[in-house]
């Protein structure tokens, strides 16, 4: 029967094909009091099911080396040094000891403590490691009821279906051909998300019952951009589903010819074309995806995926990746920005603060300097010999800021020796900064627009709320007014300018910051091939005049709707056809 669910989209991409169901499901187990007699050898039998999953874990390790998916290996280091240095061991050998029962139901007691510790604990990344504790122990109870590891066999259209699912298994199974991945369970913010994402396989979680409802063998739909996931559809709508995905793999095969194209004009003004990375194992994607370096490293993810902050040899091991990656003079690393909508274990605010307001970017940094020097040290440390390291500072609202910033950081690279191994550029975000961004660029190395959140603060519409997302819009007067202001403000005192928030891979407006000679564009690795298309097919002179017209006008729709025009008329015989339904859709 046809069952139709919408959930998370996760990771971009179409996926048709038939299900296979991973079973995720909870292990049973009963409770069985044991003579004191049996107690070392039940001790023994939960010792060697850890290390029979250890043994798991690295012969995972092993099969992903040689498919040569070593990027992945920090989610599984992550699990096999939680094995050797398992919290919960301890516990479970006190627990078999003291209560006198099976070694499954002291996994199974001190499992169910910890979650219900945790039960009342807003804080989502907090919820995820409990999560990776959870797998673990579902791991090790496997084990020990002698349980092999069920590997289902995949074909290049299995979509796998689970309850939940783990980094690990996506790394594993993804690696494994899986088309595509559908959960009831997961968060957009998970590691497993973030996996999915990584390695480009279509996922949507969060539908709730999609296992109960799939059966191995059913035809599967999933659509990785709108979060629609449909079973067992009719034959005609099933073929429909396929003519989709064969559509979608062809206009991703289009826009990766476009990815080799250099980010210029047709008239030949140059524009960096960058990407923005959440984490090192982006960097793959950014190079098929034809990224000319990287524009944004935004290093949160390393403090909010963790239990703790990252040391500086952790933080220096990831910006090393990332500078060694591409072959590019530029890498710009964001200093943590922590607050807003991203926080790290423990620290989410109370449900009556404005976090967007709050203790954000800088201020956090310069409020906990301790942990901002140590990132500072490891961003120096990652810098190569001959090329300098760019620093980017989020959420400045005010020049005493960036001064501040700048003493700490001159005063590090005295310590270490590499007074000449970096740059600083400062996020305009705030229309404070945008305002005095002429006194900014004095100070400064670069400036970078962030235009997600400078619309967001300039407008007063917070960028995730869907209620007031009708007023989010690049094309209001004042955002176009104040980013022109900015990049003149650079330039006048020397300096490049680049926007690295979502605009800058809008297709409807990349003309208009070309007009108005924006240098650096960076974006989502994805949306570099469409935005070289579009560079190349566009004209620095007639996208200055698109320019001019779009400030004469007054109102957001005015402009908008000109922009769309004047771009279409233009260039749209040259586009692919994509293009256009993307151009005239733009909000
Ligand atoms: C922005 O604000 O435009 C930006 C790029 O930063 P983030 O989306 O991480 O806040
Ligand atoms: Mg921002």
């Amino acid at each position: 029967m046809r069952v139709e669910r919408n959930g998370i989209a996760i990771s971009p991409g179409i996926a048709v094909g038939k299900v296979v169901i991973l079973d995720r499901s909870k292990t049973i187990v009963q409770r069985t009091g044991i003579e004191e007699s049996q107690i070392g050898s039940e001790k023994q039998r939960f010792l060697s099911a850890v290390k029979r999953s250890k043994d798991e874990l690295l012969s995972i390790k092993d099969k992903l080396d040689s498919e040569g998916a070593g990027e992945h290996h920090q989610i599984l280091n992550f699990n096999i040094m939680m094995l050797e240095d398992y919290l919960l061991s301890e516990k479970v050998l006190k627990h078999i000891e003291s209560e006198r029962v099976n070694a499954g139901w002291a996994v199974n007691s001190v499992l169910t403590k910890k979650s219900e510790a945790f039960k009342d604990v807003e804080d989502i990344y907090m919820k995820e490691r409990l999560a990776d504790i959870y797998y673990l122990g579902e791991r090790i109870l496997r084990n020990l009821h002698g349980v092999h590891e069920d590997i289902p066999m995949l074909d290049e259209d299995s979509i796998l279906i689970t309850h939940d699912i783990s980094a690990l298994d996506v790394v594993q199974y993804a690696k494994n051909k899986a088309a595509g991945i559908a959960t009831d369970i997961g968060a957009l913010t998970s590691h497993s998300a973030i996996v999915a994402k990584s390695l480009g396989i279509p996922a949507v979680m969060g539908l709730q019952d999609i296992t109960l409802r799939a059966s191995p063998g059913d035809s599967i739909f999933i659509d990785g951009f709108t979060g629609t996931v449909i079973l067992d559809p009719g034959e005609e709508e099933f073929e429909e589903f396929k003519k989709r995905k064969s559509d979608y793999l062809d206009l991703e095969k289009k826009l990766l010819q476009y990815a080799k194209l250099s980010g210029r004009t047709q008239d030949g003004k140059e524009i960096k074309v960058n990407a923005n990375i959440e984490i090192t194992e982006e960097l793959n994607l950014a190079m098929c995806y034809g990224a000319e370096g990287i524009g944004m490293y935004r290093t949160e993810f390393l403090f909010t995926n963790a239990v703790y902050f990252p040391d500086e040899e952790k933080q220096l091991e990831s910006y090393k990746k990332v500078v060694s990656a591409l072959n590019s003079p530029e890498v710009t690393i964001r200093t943590l920005d922590i607050g807003g909508d991203k926080f790290p274990a423990g620290m989410e605010p109370s449900k009556k603060l404005n976090p967007a307001l709050g203790l954000r970017g800088i201020r956090y940094s310069l409020h906990d300097v301790d942990t901002f020097s140590t990132q500072v040290r490891a961003i120096l440390r990652s810098a190569e010999d001959d090329k300098k390291i760019r620093m980017l500072i989020p959420m400045v609202s005010k020049l005493s800021e960036i001064i501040d910033t700048k003493r700490i950081i001159s005063g590090i690279a005295r310590e270490l020796g590499r007074e000449d191994s970096w740059e600083i550029g400062v996020m305009i975000e705030t229309p404070s900064a945008a305002i005095i961004a002429s006194d900014i660029a004095e100070e400064v190395d670069f400036l970078s627009i962030g235009t997600n959140d400078l619309i967001q603060y300039t407008l007063a519409v917070d960028r995730i709320n869907e209620h007031v997302s009708y007023l989010y819009t690049p094309f209001h007067p004042a955002i176009l007014r104040l980013i022109k202001s900015v990049v003149e403000a650079g330039h006048e005192k020397g300096i490049p300018v680049g926007v690295c928030g979502e605009m800058a891979s809008q297709l409807s407006c990349v003309p208009l910051l070309v007009g108005m000679d924006v240098d650096e564009l960076s974006m989502n690795a994805h949306s570099i091939p469409k935005v070289k298309k579009l560079l190349n097919t566009i004209t620095e002179k007639d996208s200055k005049r698109i320019l001019k017209h779009s400030l004469g006008l007054k109102t957001e729709y005015e402009i908008r709707e000109y922009v769309r025009r004047a771009i279409v008329s233009k260039w749209g015989e040259s586009f692919p056809p994509e293009f256009i339904i993307e151009i005239t859709s733009s909000v």
